[in-house]
């Protein structure tokens, strides 16, 4: 009950993806929250909750335990994601101060949902896959469950042509609770089994592309940030993936071998950065002016492509020899010797191109999704990759 208005407001997070622990609601000018970890980690940052019973009233939510985030560095100057309808997402401003993330908002209806970035949910990949199904371009093929029995659904896109085909893998949301990188992977599939699309037509005359939409689906329904239900970070698992521990990457890993890489591409979202960037594996022993090459030509075109896209920020290269072989880029450009890359894009919003109304959202990581394939294609016309 709130003591000033007479009206109780109600935080709920028990759905697909969810994820808060109320501290205190009883009064609707102080809220107080904690975003609980993942299972059996350390690592905490992804949030999804829904306020009801507020309309009208001026609230105040805290949520505690910011400082002690996996990226705490992403909340500053962090603009949280809010909906009313479900469907369209957008930001509202929070002040950070003393460790404690604060959003002051008076919601204008009876129900409205917050959340760290607009998410993606398993039945929404559900319905992502079966779509998908509906082209003759495209099948699938169950490589195996997670721990908690969820399918890991590997889709196959091609022309059905009888020419070889050079074999490209995107996967993405290793990390669940970097949910641009599905809406990335939803832009992808609409884009490839578009049959209107003359360009997607022309590219998988070239290529066939093999495609992971969501690689912890356990991460992803239990509302977590970094890891699957047994506490693995995927992406440090690519050297020696186990079956009771991370059966997620060594069930893509062993259909990769068995199909063959040419091209790679790891989709991801970064806490901090407010820039789209790609980080290559220049630390592999047997990196030279030709792997550095073929990288430079991904990135560039792609920038030329894309304004949200830029080339000047990231993360610095590693120097050869160090490249980390745990990760599923250094594992895969290691194996394969094709070019392996992270995509990264932001929680935040774009520096030189910003939405302030949206930030990046699921539109924008769909629209990029559209360029990087038009890129994959200039990449197998350019001597780079002969
Ligand atoms: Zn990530």
């Amino acid at each position: 009950m709130d003591t000033l208005t007479g009206v109780t407001v109600q935080i709920s997070q028990n759905f697909d993806g969810g994820n808060i622990e109320v501290v205190s609601a009883e009064s609707a000018h102080d809220i107080r929250l904690n975003i609980r970890h993942d299972q059996d980690s350390e690592f905490y940052q992804w949030f999804y909750f829904r306020l009801s019973g507020a309309r009208n009233i001026a609230c105040t939510l805290k949520i505690l335990n910011a400082a002690g985030a996996a990226y705490p560095k992403g909340f500053e100057n962090y603009r949280v994601a809010y909906s009313y309808d479900r469907q369209h997402w957008n930001r509202w401003p929070t002040s950070l101060a003393n460790g404690v993330l604060t959003i002051e908002i008076t919601p204008e209806q009876d129900s409205v949902y917050f959340a760290y970035f607009a998410p993606y949910s398993m039945e929404r990949h559900a319905d992502l896959i079966a779509r998908s199904l509906q082209s003759a371009r495209c099948s699938l093929e169950v490589v195996g469950q997670s721990l908690d029995g969820q399918d890991i659904d590997l889709l196959k896109i091609s022309s059905g042509g009888s020419t070889p085909t050079k074999h490209c893998w995107l996967i993405a949301r290793q990390h669940p609770g970097e949910t641009m990188a599905q809406w990335w992977m939803e832009g992808a599939l609409e884009w490839l089994l578009d049959p209107t699309n003359a360009q997607s037509r022309a590219l998988l005359e070239r290529c066939t592309f093999f495609v992971v939409p969501n690689m912890n689906p356990d991460g992803s329904r239990r509302g977590h940030l970094r890891t699957n239900a047994a506490g693995r970070n995927l992406n440090r698992e690519w050297a020696a993936p186990a079956m009771d521990a991370a059966p997620e990457v060594f069930v893509v890993r062993e259909a990769m071998a068995r199909e063959g890489v040419d091209f790679f591409l790891d989709v991801h979202g970064d806490e901090s950065l407010p820039y789209c960037f790609i980080a290559g594996v220049e630390g592999l022993s047997g990196w030279d002016e030709s792997s550095q090459a073929q990288l430079d030509f991904y990135k560039n075109r792609l920038a030329d492509l894309n304004p949200d896209f830029q080339t000047a920020v990231g993360y610095p290269p590693k120097a050869p020899g160090e490249a980390n072989l745990t990760m599923a880029g250094g594992h895969v450009g290691h194996h394969f010797g094709c070019l392996a890359m992270t995509l990264e894009m932001p929680f935040k919003d774009t520096t030189a191109t910003p939405e302030p109304t949206v930030g990046w959202n699921g539109p924008r990581s769909k629209a990029l999704a559209h360029s990087c394939l038009l890129a994959v294609g200039d990449y197998f016309d350019s001597k780079v990759s002969q």
